[in-house]
């Protein structure tokens, strides 16, 4: 895919199964419980040289790292620190392409992705502060599973990079191990939420995208109810992701109350329109206790109205969904305004007298460019 060779950049182990790991280990004449010692090191420990499995024999590490096998481990090319706590990594892949991943160490008061219930997150609109018990830790890390994106949405900068290309199972969990070993938290003991919403439309990379899922949950230990994934609206991916064994939380990019509206913010609403949309949306089978959220990033004077806050009332009615509301994380290449609070909170007025319920997501990071919407590799600070 990269086009780079194997023999340059070396296999990564990293993204194989306990089933391809044993393959491998029997492959080389070795016993078949060795299949499980390199996944515990790898996801359950995740070591980042080989030298270190200390369980291997030092024969078969040698073995492995001649025949060009790596751990895959990504390294961290810059990290850049908000006020706020926030953590925006540029993760270096192997290839030299980048991306990033952000570290939120109290999530950002909308998707908690972690089951909570709607009470718990509740809080006033673009209110600070950390939440629950003190000392505990509750971080989310935002995921991406593309080097840039191809849907092309008109507010979001990574659509200013285009598509590179895909990433591969083992960079998208790779990111999340970097982020965790520099952060030093290990799941299951501290608890650790995954939003799959930083560069790329998980749905259009979706078969890596769910292999680095249960390598996630059967090996880095992070349950699937504290996962969520956003999709632009990839509709025939929506339907296929519902009939899955293990899997994330749903969240579905709204944006636009209309056809008119979404078709001009989206332009993928061409080819999924909200028709579709919404009937794949109330067919989804959801968990006990789950539902779906969508998201609305507001953009002054374009889809803040109160009538479309009734347009999405409308579309939402009777579902068992909430909804979050972005107000626009601005910046200087994009023709778009941020909505004054006020108006985001007559919007999330409406949905809530209607019974729907609505949430406004805290602005993380936007003083490093990690907010929603902002990850296109910046480096200049
Ligand atoms: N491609 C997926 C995953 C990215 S999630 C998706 O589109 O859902 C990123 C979320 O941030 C989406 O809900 C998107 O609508 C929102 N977003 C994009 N640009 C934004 C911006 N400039 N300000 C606020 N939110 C933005």
């Amino acid at each position: 895919m990269s086009g780079v060779s194997n023999s340059v950049i070396g296999r990564s182990l990293l993204g194989l199964t306990l089933e391809e790991l044993t393959g491998l280990a029997l492959e080389s004449g070795q016993p078949s419980y060795r299949g499980q010692q390199l996944f515990d090191a790898l996801y359950r420990q995740r070591i980042e040289r080989l030298d270190s499995i200390s369980t291997l024999p030092a024969q078969y590490r040698a073995q492995l790292g001649e025949a060009g096998w790596r751990m895959g481990i990504p390294a961290i090319a810059r990290r850049f620190e908000s006020t706020d706590g926030t953590v925006r990594y540029l993760i270096e892949l192997a290839d030299g392409e980048t991306v990033e991943t952000v570290w939120m160490p109290e999530g950002d008061g909308g998707e908690a992705g972690d089951g909570s219930e709607a009470g718990e997150e509740m809080e006033p609109p673009l209110s600070g502060g950390a939440r629950g018990q003190a000392g505990r830790r509750r971080a989310t890390i935002c995921v991406s599973s593309q080097v840039g994106c191809a849907v092309n949405c008109k507010f979001c900068f990574t659509a200013l990079l285009g598509v590179k290309r895909n990433l591969e199972a083992g960079e998208i969990v790779g990111q999340i191990a970097a982020v965790l070993r520099d952060q030093g938290v290990k799941p299951p003991l501290e608890r650790v939420n995954l939003v799959f919403m930083g560069m790329g439309e998980p749905f259009l990379n979706y078969d890596n995208f769910m292999k680095a899922v249960r390598l996630l949950v059967d090996g880095v230990a992070i349950p699937q109810v504290r996962m969520t994934v956003s999709t632009a609206g990839i509709v025939p991916r929506i339907y296929d992701f519902g009939q899955e064994a293990v899997r994330p939380k749903l969240a579905i990019s709204l944006n636009g109350s209309n056809d008119k509206l979404r078709s001009d913010v989206m332009p993928l609403n061409r080819k999924w329109n909200l028709e579709m949309l919404m009937k794949a949306a109330r067919e989804f089978p959801l968990r006990a206790r789950e539902r779906l959220t969508f998201e609305y990033v507001l953009l002054q004077g374009v889809n803040d109205f109160p009538e479309q806050a009734r347009e999405v009332v409308e579309l939402v009615r009777g579902m068992r969904a909430k909804v979050n509301l972005i107000a626009l994380n601005p910046g200087a290449e994009l023709p778009y305004r941020t909505p004054e609070q006020e108006r985001v909170g007559a919007f999330q007025k409406i949905l809530v007298a209607a019974g729907i319920p609505t949430f406004v997501r805290r602005p993380r990071g936007r003083d490093i460019f990690a907010a929603c919407g902002q990850l296109k590799r910046t480096v200049e600070m």
